[in-house]
This record gives C-alpha cells, structure tokens and sequence, in this order.
C-alpha cells in the first residue's frame, strides 16, 4: 500500500528535493502526502524502527487527510515542538510496535 524509497542516488527532481531537505533538517525519512515514505539512503530504509516510524506518519496522513494533518502538524511544531509533537510521540511509539 505504501511505497519505501531509498533516495541516496535522485532519480529525479523530486527526490533531489527531498534529499537536500532530508539532509538539511537531519532526518533519516520523510512521509510525503502521496503514500511514499523516502529515506536518506540504504542504512535506513534497512531500518525497522526508522521504517515503522515513517509508516506511522503514513497512516496518520491517511486518517486525518492532508490538509488537517499539515495544519495540525505545523501547530503542534509550533505548540510542543519537535520532540513533543503528538504526531512525532506516536510515530517513535510505533517504532517499538
Ligand atoms: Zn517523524
């Protein structure tokens, strides 16, 4: 249902993008809106714990649609920030699912 993408050779624009972004926040994975999960290179996407988390966002994206989950994503950055986020709090219990 969801693809997992190793990104550390770009096939296209696109991932070049991701890549760079990835790189820059200092994230193994990125769950992208169109049920894609992209990771920084092999190590990761090898990576249960790193996969299942991304997996998480994934369905998270599913059940609360785009628009709510980048709105309500962005609050809660600016609300708890980045550790405390309650998507980021599920996603890391997820890993250990
Ligand atoms: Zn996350």
């Amino acid at each position: 249902m969801y693809k997992h993408i190793d990104i550390s050779f770009p096939k296209n624009l696109l991932q070049r993008i991701i890549l760079k972004y990835m790189k820059a926040s200092n994230y193994a994975g990125y769950a992208s809106f169109w049920k894609t999960a992209y990771y920084r290179n092999s190590y990761y996407l090898s990576n249960p714990k790193v996969v299942k988390h991304e997996t998480k966002h994934l369905e998270d994206i599913d059940r609360d649609g785009i628009i709510k989950y980048a709105i309500m994503y962005s609050y809660y950055q600016i609300k708890y920030g980045r550790h405390d986020n309650p998507y980021e709090v599920a996603a890391r219990k997820a890993e250990d699912a």
